[in-house]
């Protein structure tokens, strides 16, 4: 899965950090990396000199985009089920912003251009990040995912908001320049309207966070060190006593481009609304209870206002995307084709084991249709997976099951299937066992002329006994008839016979066994025992 890291802005360190965080934040800035510290270093001994950097001459972004909306969406189209509007709409406004980026790097800007941020309405779990994370991805840009509820208006409680610019910087490992055309993902937005009646009383800070936000997506200068870093507020003063240029200590966020999310709960009554009093009279009844995300297409201006949205904060905003929550066919479908399902990963885990899983249709129709009672979206795939597959991670990695396959049997009942699996394998390694144990008989042939067989009952105490000692059969028969070639020999030679048979009592006393038939031999033969006879003391009758 994805790491969702980017939900959590990093908080200020402490003193204690002081040092062992100044030297990690150095190292994340490649623009700062060969300051002298000679001036710095606490008994004044010179550090040695840092080789000069190699001037760069390239632009500011190794940036060569050339995509097509139709190329974006085909990307798409590998990971992300249905949303086939929202996939369109978003190729077209990633094209726009990056084609602008490239022309900016160009120096061919073009005046004011209005950038594409994005606001994407729909429920939980149907693929607004994955779609925006998908496009990053192909893009190559750095992303970054937080969550609003996680701001405060000043920042000392909370995130400020300009930790995810930062953030975005760590992504791309340091490199602010192209951080500066990354992507920021910002989710549960909604959460941050601040009309008292929408969300049942939203602080006001949450129209304070508005105003931040939107400071970010116009054009502003975000400090590389947070106010609270004292690490990193150090490091620039170094910077700044060496008199190094101050576009290395800011991030301008003029082209990082602002995608918020959210489900909205509420808005599709605002729209509502305002649809029927726009249609009195014009008899536009629609259809009867359509789904939130149709009713979402119609969302206007006036609805984020009434919302709780301040209109910049909107304007802001140009294009709007509708995510449709996802049936039941459209989970099967994302588990059987997307090339991101679940499936995969769990596949991997088991072979991890050397354990192959073969999913059936009604198999993944199962676990879609179970998914989709959790309402969550995809995300209720990953619930269901994890619920019916725990149990298997856990025992079968500690047995010989090397396969199994996954239907609609098994996701209905995980356990019952998972015991009979186990019982199933122990049954079959059984049958091994008894093989085994014919299969000594025929190498004791080989090695020594004899023919013995086991009678089925002895086969199966020889097989539980290995069982219950834990041990091979081919041990424990080498074990309990060592000393069955000397014997046989003796009443071969006595009687010629060549052919024995080993009964259920000859596996619980073999040695004692083994003597009363030489010591009979012997008796039919009319000979006289004689004292080496194997064992003949306890047992001769
Ligand atoms: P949200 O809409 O809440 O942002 P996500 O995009 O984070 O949901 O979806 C969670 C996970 O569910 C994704 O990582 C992906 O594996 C899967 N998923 C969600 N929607 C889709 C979709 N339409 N097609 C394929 N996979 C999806």
């Amino acid at each position: 899965m994805h790491d969702e890291t980017g939900d959590k802005p990093p908080t200020p360190p402490s003193h204690e950090d002081f040092q062992k965080k100044l030297e990690e934040m150095l190292k994340q800035f490649p623009g700062i990396s060969s300051i002298d510290m000679t001036g710095f270093s606490p008994g004044g001994a010179p550090s040695p000199p840092t080789p000069p950097e190699e001037p760069e001459e390239k632009l500011p972004l190794d940036f060569d985009f050339d995509y097509k909306p139709r190329d974006v969406k085909a990307h798409l189209d590998r990971f992300v089920i249905r949303q086939d509007e929202a996939k369109k709409v978003l190729s077209v406004a990633l094209c726009d912003h990056y084609n602008h980026v490239r022309l900016a790097l160009e120096g061919k800007e073009q005046p004011n251009y209005t950038k594409q941020n994005v606001i994407l309405l729909g429920p939980t779990g149907v693929g607004k990040t994955y779609l925006i994370r998908s496009i990053a991805d192909l893009i190559g840009v750095p992303f970054v995912k937080a969550d609003a509820t996680k701001f405060s208006e000043t920042g000392y409680v909370g995130s400020d908001v300009e930790d995810m610019v930062r953030e975005l910087v760590r992504r791309a490992d340091g490199d602010i320049e192209r951080a500066e055309y990354g992507i920021i993902y910002i989710d549960e937005i909604d959460k941050i309207a601040a009309a008292p009646d929408s969300k049942g009383g939203r602080d006001v800070s949450g129209r304070g966070v508005q105003t931040n936000l939107l400071k970010l997506m116009e054009e502003t200068e975000v400090p590389a060190r947070s106010p609270n870093d004292i690490a990193g507020q150090m490091a620039a003063m170094m910077e700044a006593s060496q008199g190094k240029g101050k576009s290395q200590n800011t991030i301008t966020t003029k082209h990082i481009l602002f995608v918020v999310s959210g489900a909205f709960d509420g808005l599709e009554k605002l729209v509502e609304k305002r649809v029927r009093e726009a249609t009195i009279g014009f008899a536009a009844t629609k259809s009867a209870d359509p789904e939130a995300g149709e009713i979402f297409e119609q969302a206007q201006t006036r609805d984020f206002i009434d919302y709780g949205f301040e209109p910049e904060f909107i304007g802001r905003l140009p294009v709007r995307v509708v995510c449709h929550s996802l049936n039941e066919e459209d989970l099967f479908h994302i588990l059987k084709n997307s090339e991101g399902s679940i499936i995969r990963q769990y596949e991997e885990d088991f072979s991890c084991y050397g354990i192959e899983v073969l999913f059936k249709d009604d198999g993944l129709r199962e676990i879609s249709q179970q998914a989709s009672h959790e309402k969550t979206g995809a995300r209720g795939l990953m619930t269901v997976c994890e619920r019916t597959f725990r149990n298997f991670k856990f025992e079968l990695p500690s047995t010989d099951v090397k396969r199994f396959v996954v239907d609609a049997k098994l996701v209905k009942d995980p356990k019952a299937t998972l015991e009979q699996l186990l019982s199933d394998h122990e049954q079959q390694a059984r049958n091994v066992m008894y093989q085994l144990v014919r299969d000594f008989g025929r190498r004791f042939m080989d090695s020594h002329g004899f023919e013995i067989d086991f009678t089925d009952e002895a086969a199966d105490m020889i097989v539980k006994e290995a069982l219950e000692k834990n041990t091979s059969v081919r041990d424990l028969c080498a074990e309990k008839f060592k000393d069955f070639h000397f014997g046989l020999n003796l009443i071969s030679q006595n009687k010629g016979q060549k052919k024995f048979t080993i009964e259920a009592d000859t596996v619980n006393q073999p040695d004692k066994v083994l003597s009363e038939w030489v010591v009979k031999s012997y008796r039919d033969s009319g000979l006289e025992a004689p004292a080496t006879s194997p064992k003949e003391s306890e047992g001769s009758p």
